[in-house]
């Protein structure tokens, strides 16, 4: 039996990084096709969680993480070692004839410390890096009708639904994974300070999102970053890279017609709203 979601110790950084024991990324297997990786925010503050789903014939991985932090005794000449992470996982999972599975290489959306290092897969075998430009990311998922529509990508016995929920940033998407009815919201919805630059894209985003709920069940609403403390209404600093304390990674159903009224609620005059389990930033 896995460890549930909601009971997983994460690294949380330290207060101290130079004395940190922790590794640069914690490998978490939620079942024998399902991984969450998280970066140690003693490496990049933005302490991203990162996921990485297996079909039968193709994997998908979204987000490649953030940039070290200014140079400290921790991060000192090192490079973020997510390559050589889904390189173990993949290696363990040959397909007939010793041939690894095609691994996608795609993003919640184009954010630095969403894709910091996609270089790294660049020159990998079986290996499609996606772009983070809009375009591209219309062009490959097949969404051409955007921001309206969605498509699905078919990892073998395993079909995802992709749809687009800009707002945050203009090429973002979710990601709903059947089989685990994961709903993954990248940094549109997480425990956290969601941040917003385009208004309303980001509530029709928040009402497209809740209509998707109404019609699918949903176990887990998971994002990309944990800022929140697991006291409500309560933030880390953001920027630090020390948070023991935090929230849980899972959102739920609920917590998506929560953002959903809220956007309504504030339709014509935006600002700041803190929930207890997340907080809506003034859109810039
Ligand atoms: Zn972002
Ligand atoms: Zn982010």
């Amino acid at each position: 039996m896995t460890l549930p979601l909601a009971d997983v110790t994460w690294i949380h950084g330290a207060a101290d990084c130079t004395h940190s024991t922790d590794p640069l990324i914690q490998v978490y297997q939620y079942d024998a096709d399902t991984f969450v990786l998280r970066v140690s925010k003693c490496f990049s503050y933005e302490g991203n969680f990162i996921y990485l789903l297996f079909g039968d014939n193709k994997a998908i991985m979204l987000d490649t993480g953030g940039p070290p932090n200014p140079v400290t005794p921790f991060n000192h000449g090192k490079t973020l070692p997510v390559l050589q992470t889904v390189d173990a996982i993949v290696a363990q999972r040959k397909l007939g004839g010793g041939v690894d599975v095609d691994l996608i290489v795609a993003h919640t959306h184009s954010h630095n410390d969403h894709a910091a290092w996609d270089g790294e897969f660049s020159g990998r075998p079986r290996t499609t890096v996606v772009t983070t430009v809009l375009a591209g990311v219309k062009s490959f998922f097949g969404l051409p009708n955007w921001p309206d529509g969605e498509a699905t990508l078919d990892l073998g016995n395993r079909r995802l639904t992709v749809f687009p929920i800009p707002g945050h940033e203009a090429a973002h998407i979710a990601v709903y994974d059947p089989r685990n009815k994961w709903l993954l919201t990248g940094d549109t919805l997480y425990p956290g300070l969601l941040t917003i630059a385009d208004w309303n894209a980001y509530r029709a985003s928040a009402a497209r999102l809740a209509q998707f709920g109404d019609k699918h069940e949903i176990s887990a609403v998971l994002g990309a970053h944990v800022e929140m403390k697991n006291v409500p209404q309560q933030l880390y600093p953001i920027g630090t890279t020390f948070q023991p304390q935090g929230h849980v990674l899972p959102l739920t159903a609920v917590h998506i017609q929560e953002l959903h009224k809220a956007c309504v609620a504030m339709a014509g005059n935006p600002h700041q709203d803190v929930h207890d389990d997340f907080i809506i930033d003034d859109p810039q």
